[in-house]
């Protein structure tokens, strides 16, 4: 039995896809020059008013809703002070004390297991700007264009008790952002970033250990990473017998480790208090109404629409709401294509492993009528499912030509002329009389070797299909 449980807390912030920042109308976009996206509001001068950014305050109250929270009717922000040079107010506007969402739940399902962790709260703040101290040697540079972008933070209870487990709280947050079109989640680029606050505590005990903080972890791998290589080091400083100070901790990308960057005794005192500048948010029942069937439908109702309607099984329908876009693409394509397993089969396969292979930097080009027409083609024996996931897709997916074209000029169509089918047939038959002998005494596994000879014969032209269908007939008949 294991002497030390871990106990984990995540806090995960969201950059909002908002055109423009959350209290003023700065645009929001990435790459442009700095401090370019910069209004005197931006810039905090004084006697400037903040405004609140309506769509900001509804996708949080979206994403609320999705992980089952209580929406707060009233809600209002608070100052959270402290220097920094990209802080140019001096203070975060962020909501301390009255949170727009409250409680909820991350679902997780693990093989048959249905996991539960609980959410303490969603709130909105502001972002800060970025400081980049690598461009000279002798001075920073500040760029403010980010500064006021909308962020959620999306704060949970700590009762994570392993790195898998906190790696697939972020990567659910992550497909939910995703989904409902609220934000990129982009991690590469910190428009979704971890703080894992990690404690140990002797197993069997209820009461917190002291936590550290590791900040800004922006991967899902590195979130897990960073867990284990805090739980495994704060495990041996027990073990010695040491007590863990609570600090912050960032992640070395390049070796896994972790290292301090803040003890407790320089923790911040925030001097929080209510923002005069900005009334309280209020949420009617009327409003939550409206936001709630503006939202599309969320994964887990996809997923049971597409075990019950499409019949698919529930591994299927899980793979396929991982991604909206790939639930639209599976939809437009059933819309055409009745053979839904099918559809199912070929964009787990074939065209995940293309996109993977592409690393996901090439679009998947491919229109549901495409891919219908693919099944088609396989479904009527023109060509071979190998040749067509192989061969054809491939060509298919970078050009314009129809699948039916490609087969033709690769010299991929089957062998449909029943004749010539029935004499490869026969003459594989003819040349193996002891396998026939023994597939009738109730061999019925040497079906495959018959079927492997008559598809060499063909030199793999054969349509396998009906090939199979005939030997079974000619074995099984009396002669
Ligand atoms: P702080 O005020 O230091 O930010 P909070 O109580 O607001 O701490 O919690 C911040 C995050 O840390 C939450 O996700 C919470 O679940 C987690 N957390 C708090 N205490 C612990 C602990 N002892 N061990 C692990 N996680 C913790
Ligand atoms: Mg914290």
């Amino acid at each position: 039995m294991q002497r030390y449980e871990p106990v984990i807390g995540l806090e995960i912030h969201v950059q909002l896809a908002t055109q423009s920042k959350l209290f003023c109308g700065d645009p929001v976009q990435f790459g442009a020059a700095p401090n370019t996206l910069v209004s005197p509001i931006s810039l905090a001068y004084p006697g400037t008013l903040p405004r609140i950014n309506q769509q900001a305050v509804e996708s949080a109250v979206q994403l609320g809703l999705a992980f089952g929270c209580g929406i707060a009717p009233i809600s209002y922000f608070a100052r959270k002070h402290y220097f920094y040079p990209d802080l140019p107010r001096g203070y975060q506007t962020s909501q301390h004390t009255h949170p727009i969402c409250a409680g909820g739940a991350i679902q997780i399902k693990e093989e048959t297991r249905n996991l539960s962790f609980a959410l303490n709260r969603i709130h909105l703040e502001d972002d800060a700007g970025k400081s980049i101290h690598d461009l000279y040697e002798d001075a920073t540079c500040i760029d403010l264009n980010r500064a006021g972008t909308a962020l959620l933070e999306i704060v949970t209870e700590p009762v994570i008790y392993n790195a898998e487990h906190a790696a697939a709280v972020v990567a659910e947050i992550r497909k939910m952002v995703r989904w409902l079109g609220i934000g990129d989640g982009n991690m590469e680029a910190g428009n979704l970033r971890c703080d894992a606050n990690i404690s140990l505590r002797l197993a069997g005990t209820k009461e917190l250990g002291t936590k550290v903080e590791v900040k800004n972890l922006n991967s899902i791998r590195f979130v897990k990473k960073a867990i284990e290589f805090e739980i495994e080091r704060m495990e041996k400083m027990l073990e010695r017998g040491e007590k863990i100070q609570q600090q912050t901790r960032s992640f070395n990308a390049s070796n896994f480790t972790t290292f301090a960057t803040r003890e407790k005794e320089e923790a911040h005192d925030y001097r929080y208090f209510p923002d005069p500048d900005l009334p309280p948010i209020r949420i009617t029942q009327e409003r939550l109404n409206a936001i709630q069937s503006s939202m599309p439908a969320l994964p887990s109702e996809i997923t049971s629409i597409l075990q019950t309607k499409y019949s698919l099984s529930e591994y299927d329908a899980e793979q396929i709401t991982q991604d909206k876009t790939e639930w639209q693409f599976f939809l437009a394509t059933a819309n055409i294509c009745a053979n839904y397993k099918s559809i199912a089969n070929w964009m787990l396969g074939p065209i995940r492993q293309w996109r993977n292979e592409k690393n996901n930097e090439e679009e998947n080009m491919l229109q549901p009528a495409q891919l219908a027409e693919l099944i088609e083609l396989v479904e009527s024996g023109t060509v071979s499912f190998t040749i067509a996931a192989q061969k054809i897709f491939p060509i298919m997916i970078t050009g314009s030509q129809s699948a039916l074209q490609i087969a033709e000029e690769g010299g991929w169509l089957q062998e449909k002329d029943t004749q010539q089918l029935e004499t490869w047939v026969n003459e594989v038959l003819a040349a193996m009389p002891e396998q026939v002998a023994a597939y009738k005494k109730g061999k019925k596994g040497l079906i495959g070797v018959f079927v492997g000879e008559v598809k060499k014969r063909s030199r793999g032209k054969a349509d396998l299909k009906w090939v199979t269908t005939y030997l079974e007939q000619q074995l099984t008949s009396t002669k």
